[in-house]
Parts: C-alpha cells; sequence; structure tokens
C-alpha cells in the first residue's frame, strides 16, 4: 500500500516506471539517473528505492551504502567523462534548496572549461569571542 507522500512523489513514480528517466546504475537499494536539468554534462543523482523525505528520515545503514555508491560512481564518471573535478551535493528542507522531498544525493562533474558558476556559495560569518567554544560545547557527540 502506497503512503500519501509517495503516490504524490516525482522519484517515486520513476521507481515505478511511471515516469520515465535516464538510469546509469541500479541495484536493490538504488537508482542512479541523470538529472533532468543538470547543472553540468553528466549530472546525476542517487535515489533510494524507498520513500524517504531526507537525511534525517535515511536509515544509517543506506546513508552509509549512498555514500559508497558515490564514491564509485564519482570515480567512473571522472573517468567516463572526463572531467576535472566532482561535487557530492545533497540538499535537506526548503531553506536549503529541497525541491523534490524524497531523499537524493546529487553528483555533479565539473569541468576546467564548463560553467563555472559556484554550485554554493556563502556569505562568510564573524563569530563573537568565545563564540566558538560554546558552539563547539553544545556540538559535541560521543
Ligand atoms: P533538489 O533541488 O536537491 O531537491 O534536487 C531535485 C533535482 O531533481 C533537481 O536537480 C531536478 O532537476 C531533478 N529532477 C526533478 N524531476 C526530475 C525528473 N523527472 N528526472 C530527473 N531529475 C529530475
Ligand atoms: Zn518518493
Amino acid at each position: 500500500m502506497l503512503d500519501m507522500r509517495k503516490e504524490n512523489c516525482i522519484f517515486c513514480k520513476i521507481m515505478e516506471g511511471e515516469i520515465p528517466s535516464s538510469t546509469i546504475y541500479e541495484d536493490g537499494d538504488f537508482k542512479v539517473i541523470l538529472d533532468i536539468n543538470p547543472a553540468a554534462k553528466g549530472h546525476a543523482i542517487i535515489l533510494p528505492k524507498e520513500h524517504y523525505e531526507n537525511i534525517y528520515e535515511l536509515p544509517e545503514e543506506l546513508a552509509g551504502k549512498a555514500m559508497v555508491l558515490a564514491k564509485k560512481l564519482a570515480a567512473h564518471m571522472t573517468e567516463k567523462l572526463e572531467c576535472d573535478g566532482f561535487n557530492l551535493i545533497q540538499n535537506n528542507g526548503e531553506i536549503a534548496g529541497q525541491t523534490v522531498f524524497h531523499f537524493h544525493l546529487h553528483l555533479i562533474p565539473r569541468y576546467q572549461d564548463g560553467n563555472n558558476k559556484d554550485l554554493l556559495t556563502w556569505n562568510v560569518l564573524q563569530y563573537q569571542e568565545g563564540e566558538t567554544d560554546k558552539l563547539a560545547e553544545l556540538l559535541k557527540i560521543d
């Protein structure tokens, strides 16, 4: 039985074959497809076959497998595309740029002579004195 999110999800529809996609890899856990609006030639996205909205929902085991797959594909795609660099990008939540709410990991080849607009830029903040110590204390994890 499909849940509501899944029924309305573009990537779940791709998984069911209801929407076509250009698949470059598939196994029991993931499908990797070419992004329909690529930031660069060969831009692909790793999609878990099951619907998880974001990194918070994704089970640890699949998170680990996704990163191992990203490493393999980065090497493979770099060789085939002869790109000069590679970005892994993963957005969670609207404010973070997520537009499809089914976890996905972007694989973006970068070319020396390509469209070299920064994919992620930020204005650097200044910490107040002592703020980094407090933050490190807050964020410390065993
Ligand atoms: P994000 O902004 O991180 O949520 O990325 C969503 C990505 O999904 C965008 O880069 C879209 O171009 C891509 N996308 C949306 N619909 C499709 C589709 N039908 N096939 C392939 N990629 C898609
Ligand atoms: Zn989905």
